[in-house]
């Protein structure tokens, strides 16, 4: 497999902004690259970046390049030292993820997709100060079984074997939370049961090619 480059990581940011998941400078993207990862710079928009800009990132938060990282960059180590399915992490201030997590709530199984992130909710990461390392602790406590959460009054985190699989995932992701959004709108939504969820994650297991 080629290893990842900084175009990947900027090309899956600029992705984000053409599918309307981010806006400006908001979010962050990596991918992991060896025992290191590389990240989107801090404040920058993606418009503005070149590959180059990208930044490399040591799990002793040393980094490489001209540019300053990601201000969640803790988030990012913690999440690739702490789990071996994360190869790119994707961090979004969606409209409806993020609308749904200022209520600081998690996403209930009211539609089969759910399952798509692990289990049969979607946790809701409690609030801390963004680019600090209790941030990062609030994200990995609502992570385990997962693969996505929501941010408390922030946005929303997903991973993936790849920033393609990531950034589908983040679109998925907001995807449900426009549709649980609507639902509410409209009434109650009638939530799937245990049993119902269990062999729906089943089925994900052997799903697709
Ligand atoms: P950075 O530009 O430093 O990545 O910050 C954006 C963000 O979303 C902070 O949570
Ligand atoms: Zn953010």
């Amino acid at each position: 497999m080629n290893e990842v480059s900084g175009s990947d990581v900027l090309e899956a940011a600029r992705r984000l902004e053409v599918c309307g998941l981010n806006r400006g400078a908001a979010g962050n993207v990596s991918a992991r690259r060896g025992p290191a990862f590389l990240i989107t710079p801090s404040g920058l928009e993606p418009a503005e970046c070149t590959a180059d800009d990208m930044v490399e990132v040591f799990s002793d938060g040393r980094s490489s390049g001209t540019r300053k990282p990601s201000s969640e960059w803790r988030i990012h180590r913690d999440i690739y030292a702490a789990r071996t399915d994360a190869d790119a992490i994707v961090h979004a201030h969606s409209p409806f993820a993020t609308a749904l997590a200022c209520i600081g709530e998690y996403i209930p199984p009211f539609h089969y997709m759910i399952a798509r992130f692990g289990g049969s909710t979607v946790r809701c990461a409690r609030y801390a100060t963004f680019g600090e390392q209790a941030l990062s602790d609030a994200v990995l406590d609502a992570l385990p079984g997962r693969c996505a959460c929501l941010m408390a009054n922030h946005g929303m985190l997903v991973f993936g074997r790849s920033v393609h699989h990531a950034v589908a995932l983040a679109l998925e992701l907001e995807t449900l939370c426009e549709q649980y959004w609507r639902a509410l709108q409209v009434g109650t939504p009638k939530l799937l049961d245990d049993d119902e969820m269990e062999r729906v994650l089943g089925k994900f297991a052997g799903y697709g090619q």
